[in-house]
Parts: C-alpha cells; structure tokens; sequence
C-alpha cells in the first residue's frame, strides 16, 4: 500500500495552484472505474481552470457514455497527432486506473516520451515506476473511490458536483460487483455514501449500466452459457466464444463484460475463464476470476500475458482456441493443490 504523504499533497497542490496542461488517461478498453475516475478528475481539473484533454487508447461501451464529459474523451484511433501532440506538450499527465505505459496500447509510445510530471492514480498490483506522484493502493476497492481520497486530501471535496459524483459513484460500483467484492471496506461504503449525498443517483446509475441489455447481448450469453466447460475436479469452469459467434450475434463492445462471472457464481467453483477470440488483433482475451484466496494476477501474468488484482484479472493468448483451452487444461493440474485447499 503507498497512499501518498501530507507533503506530496502539498506540493501537488502548489502545482495545481497555477492554470496548467494536463492530459488524463485510462487504460486500454476502459471500463466503468477507468471512464468514472477520468471524467471525474476532468470536471475537477476544468472546473479549477486548467486546461485539460482525456485520451483514451481506444473506444469504450456505449453502456458508459451517458457520464458527463464523457463525450469529450479522444479517441487515440481516430486523433493521433493531435493526441500526440497534446501528450509532448502537456504539464502534467494523469495514469489512471493501469500502473504500466503498455496498459494504455498504442499510447505507449508517446507517454513513454513525454517530459510532463506524471501522476498515478491507481490499485493494480506491482506498479511501474515512472510516476512523480505515485498513489497506488492495491487495497483500493477502485480508482473511484482514490480520485474521491485524493481531492479529500487536496481539500477539494467541495469541488465533486452531482455529474462528478455519478462518475464517481459509477466506477465504484462497477470494480466493486455491485459491493460484493471483498474489496469493498466500510470506508468504500461510506464514500459511496457521500457521494449519493453530493447528488449521485444511485437508483438511476444502476439502470444506465445494468439494465441496458439488448436481444442480441441476451443471445450472446446464451451461447456463451451454452459454451461453458465445468471441470469439478479442479474447481474451475470456463465459457469460450469464437470470432463467428460474436459475430453472429452482433457483437458490440461491452456485450460481453460480466459473462465469465456467470461460470464464477457456480456453487463449488473456485476459478473461472473466460476466452473471447478477437480477429482483428488475432488474439484471444482471456479475463480470470476467483473466490477467496486464489490469485489469478499472478496466473494471469505466468501464463497469460497479463495481470490484474487477486481475484480478477486478464490477459491474452496468441495461439488458436484450441489451443489455448489446451493450454488451460494442460496448466491446471499444477493448480490442483491450491484450488482444492481454497476456502470459499
Ligand atoms: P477484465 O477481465 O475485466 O478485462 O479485467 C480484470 C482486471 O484485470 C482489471 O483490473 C484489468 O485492469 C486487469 N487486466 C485485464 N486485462 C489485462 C491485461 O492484458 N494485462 C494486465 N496487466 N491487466 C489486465
Ligand atoms: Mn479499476
């Protein structure tokens, strides 16, 4: 754990006291905590008066774009100059939601160019160091919940209006499970609590991100449920889906998030997967989820090619999805030992 110390804040906040540039920028893919937390931290940062510009590394489901500034956010695909640009000349640079360059795709490069102060705000495990201000809390529920700490610490509660709250509110929701994870402390709850009073709808952020559901996305999980492989003996299921069946299903980004919990929510099961075949990078993702204390971060960086936190992570697989089901059944049984001594 390394929250940051009464004198960083104090010289951010020395920084931050004079109009600067500043660039935000989530991780690959951003999910609901990744596009909660930087626009957030917009609404903040613009409300001050500095300028600053969000950039992602690619789009994110449609399931998030109802968050206020959330349609400011650049799409590094589409504005490669110009993000490029923004990124040499900025003053300041936000990592938000990822701990390494190369969780931001294609913006590697330029961030890893950049002369700008960076500031980390994150909860992912074994954060890289490049960072000025570094405040990486694995015990974080979410990066919501660090950007809501953060302006506490910048003595800048009073800046979080209804629109930032609902960011807020939305990606502790989200990296949470809806409270159901183990990361969710009675700090967490009394945070979101806050944030409810700062005008956060809880009733209505739940419908915007749960009950958005089209026909297709149903469709979808059923072939995925369908898919899914139960192997009782290592306490471990897992779903596949294939290039041909997202397609006929219409896939949209964002369908398939929450799928792999399903094959997780089996009373028994200690370890599930998921295997989503992505043609046009030619790899297939893969997400991990565990119970109790069963650590897919670190099997997600052995064997996957990727990390995360303790009971979720992801990672990729370059080879074919046989061949990477093979892979899976071939690594399980060095598992065996500790999926059946796991307590859940
Ligand atoms: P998801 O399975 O929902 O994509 O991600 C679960 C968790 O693992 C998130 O915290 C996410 O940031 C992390 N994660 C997902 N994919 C990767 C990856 O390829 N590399 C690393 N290092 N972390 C990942
Ligand atoms: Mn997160």
């Amino acid at each position: 754990m390394s929250p940051m110390q009464k004198e960083q804040y104090e010289s951010l906040k020395a920084v931050l006291s004079s109009p600067k540039n500043i660039v935000i920028v989530p991780h690959k893919s951003p999910d609901g905590d990744a596009v909660g937390s930087i626009t957030a931290l917009y609404g903040y940062l613009t409300k001050t008066g500095h300028s600053a510009t969000m950039i992602s590394p690619n789009d994110f489901p449609t399931f998030l774009k109802w968050m206020e500034h959330s349609d400011q956010i650049l799409n590094y695909e589409m504005t490669r100059d110009q993000s490029d640009d923004l990124i040499a000349d900025a003053d300041l640079i936000f990592i938000l939601d990822h701990n390494a360059f190369h969780r931001a795709g294609d913006l590697e490069t330029p961030l890893s160019k950049a002369k700008a102060t960076f500031i980390m705000i994150d909860h992912h495990q074994q954060p890289d160091d490049f960072a000025n201000y570094m405040y990486s809390d694995t015990g974080m529920s979410s990066t919501c919940e660090m950007v809501y700490h953060f302006l506490e610490n910048l003595d800048a509660v009073n800046t979080i209006d209804a629109a930032m709250a609902s960011s807020l509110y939305t990606g502790i929701l989200t990296d949470t499970g809806s409270f159901k994870y183990r990361s969710t402390t009675s700090t967490t709850l009394r945070v979101a609590a806050n944030l409810v009073d700062l005008g956060a709808d809880s009733e209505h952020i739940n419908r915007r991100i749960y009950d958005v559901n089209t026909p297709t996305r149903m469709k979808l999980l059923g072939v995925a449920l369908n898919n899914m492989v139960i192997l009782e003996n290592y306490r471990t299921a897992f779903i596949t889906l294939t290039q041909k069946e997202l397609d006929d299903n219409n896939f949209q980004k964002g369908d398939t998030e929450g799928f792999v919990n399903y094959a997780l929510s089996l009373d028994g099961i200690v370890f599930a997967q998921i295997f989503i075949e992505k043609a046009d990078e030619s790899i297939i993702k893969t997400s991990l989820r565990s119970k109790g204390d069963f650590d897919v971060n670190q099997l997600a960086r052995e064997h996957w090619n990727g990390g995360g936190h303790k009971n979720a992570a992801g990672g990729r697989s370059e080879a074919s999805m046989q061949e990477t089901v093979d892979k899976l059944i071939s690594i399980l049984p060095h598992y065996e030992a500790d999926l059946q001594r796991t307590k859940i």
